[in-house]
Formats: C-alpha cells, sequence, structure tokens
C-alpha cells in the first residue's frame, strides 16, 4: 500500500535577518520558513521572508486549503514575511496561526502580531488580512492535533523571550524542528534528545560552528556539531542543519555540510528549495 506523502519543503533557512547576495543564493537568502505536507494536509513553521514565495505558489496552484502556520517564536527573522503572504489577503482562504512561547508572557500571539502590522510599520494593520484567521497561544508541552492523524508535540527552548520546538508525528514516522535553541555549555540539553528520540529527521539550530560559538555565548543559538551530539544520543535519523549565519556564505556553508556529513554521514543542509521525506 502507498503511504501518503510526508514530505518537508524549506522556503526560508536563514536566521537573523534576509541576505540576498549572490555568493549566499545557492542556500538562499530568506529567512526562516519550512512547509510540512501530511497527505493533503499543509502545515506552515514561521512567517521569515520565505513566507512569501511559499504564499505565491500556493496562489499559482489556486490551493487555498486551510492551512495551519506554527510559530516557533515571533522574533523578527520569524514573521518578517507574513504582511507579504498574500493568501492571507483572500477572503476565501482560512490560517490558524499558533504560538506556544507568548503565554507565559502574559502576551498574546495575536497582539504581538498587531504591533507589527500598524502604522507607522506597515501602512495598514493586521485587520487587512482577509482571509478567516484565527489565532491560538498555547503552552510549551501541549500536544496539538491540527488534523486527524498528525499530532504535533511540542517543547520549550532555550532563546532569549523563548521558543518553542515541534515533532509532527504522521503516518509513524516523525520530523522535527528546533529553533531557535542555544545549548548549556557542554550539558546535553536531555529535554531535547527525549523529544527527538527516534524521529526520522531533526531540523536543529546550527548557526554558528563550535569555533565561532564562544563569541556569541547567550544569543541563543546552537552549532552543527551540538546537533549532531543531541541526533546521537537521541538515535535520531538525518540531521539538517538550520537557521544559517547571514555572514556565512556559500563556500562556508559547503565546507560545514562536508565536515557534518564526514562526521555524521546523511546530514545535510537545508537550503531553500529542498524537499525531504522521511
Ligand atoms: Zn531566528
Ligand atoms: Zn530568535
Amino acid at each position: 500500500m502507498k503511504r501518503p506523502r510526508f514530505t518537508m519543503r524549506f522556503w526560508g533557512v536563514r536566521g537573523t535577518v534576509p541576505c540576498p547576495q549572490p555568493d549566499r543564493l545557492r542556500y538562499g537568502g530568506n529567512t526562516s520558513c519550512i512547509e510540512v505536507c501530511c497527505g493533503d494536509e499543509r502545515l506552515i513553521f514561521d512567517a521569515g521572508t520565505g513566507l512569501r514565495s511559499l504564499g505565491n505558489e500556493l496562489l499559482s496552484n489556486e490551493d487555498s486549503r486551510l492551512s495551519h502556520l506554527f510559530f516557533t517564536h515571533t522574533h523578527l527573522d520569524h514573521i518578517a514575511g507574513l504582511p507579504f503572504f498574500r493568501p492571507a489577503y483572500d477572503s476565501k482562504n482560512h490560517f490558524e496561526f499558533w504560538a506556544g512561547h507568548l503565554g507565559a508572557h502574559g502576551l498574546s500571539l495575536q497582539n504581538v502580531l498587531k504591533q507589527l502590522m500598524q502604522p507607522p510599520l506597515f501602512p495598514v494593520p493586521l485587520d487587512i488580512l482577509h482571509a478567516c484567521v484565527s489565532f491560538h497561544d498555547f503552552l510549551p508541552g501541549d500536544v496539538l492535533e491540527p488534523f486527524p492523524g498528525v499530532r504535533l508535540r511540542t517543547l520549550a527552548l532555550n532563546h532569549p523571550g523563548g521558543a518553542t520546538g515541534y515533532r509532527i508525528e504522521f503516518n509513524k514516522q516523525a520530523m522535527c524542528i528546533i529553533t531557535d535553541v542555544e545549548h548549556f555549555g557542554d550539558d546535553r540539553d536531555n529535554s531535547i534528545v527525549e523529544f527527538i528520540r527516534g524521529a526520522n529527521i531533526v531540523v536543529y539550530d546550527c548557526t554558528y560552528t563550535e569555533e565561532e560559538y564562544p563569541r556569541f555565548v547567550g544569543w541563543g543559538h546552537s552549532t552543527w556539531q551540538q546537533g549532531v551530539r543531541l541526533c546521537e544520543a537521541a538515535g535520531a535519523g538525518r540531521l539538517v542543519a538550520f537557521h544559517h549565519d547571514p555572514e556565512h556564505d556559500d563556500a562556508f556553508l559547503d565546507k560545514v555540510a562536508a565536515a557534518m556529513d564526514h562526521v555524521r554521514p546523511g546530514s545535510v543542509m537545508a537550503a531553500e528549495g529542498l524537499t525531504l521525506r522521511p
């Protein structure tokens, strides 16, 4: 029997800020946005600038099914694409927006996004999104079921202001998205190890190399070497390096890719347009 498709496609792979320079375009210059399809259902993770291209593709396919959009958190590099997500301006469409890092701070996703989309920061207010949009705030640790048969586990991550990790379970397989996160010195974060245990694919915040990291302690990001250690400890499948530093050009990322594949064969660098299956 044919398995229903379970795919992950990258629309934006950078952290921090877009970097559309020619020597960075092979991996891509857009910020965080990942599309996961579970059979006919679509989940979107983060609304970085990559979301704009995803929206245009959905429009060109006249694909206006219900989508869920899960925010890892609301730093600018994870929300800057939202005002330019054209399907959200069409009243035929319906979106559910979710975030798990704000409730503990007494904030709500809707109010945070209102601040982004209002004059003088943006010419029109959030209400201009004519699609039917519902906003949900949950707590890390909650288990969500956006569609029957699709289970989403959630985890609080160590990041300034908080962030949420997601584990998407579908058809007895699992993919995890763990960004933005900083490790605790040399210690393994056992909550992450348990969370990603046995997952087929683990997308991990690999902003820095271990050599660079000491200059960025406290900035809320991790290294590909830490990603390897976590995946090894968890018996996880493929490690996907994500949230690339905008200062890293294609040549630099090629070197990281080779080093990573040498240490843990099968590991890959996220790149715009890359599609993965478990
Ligand atoms: Zn980020
Ligand atoms: Zn962040």
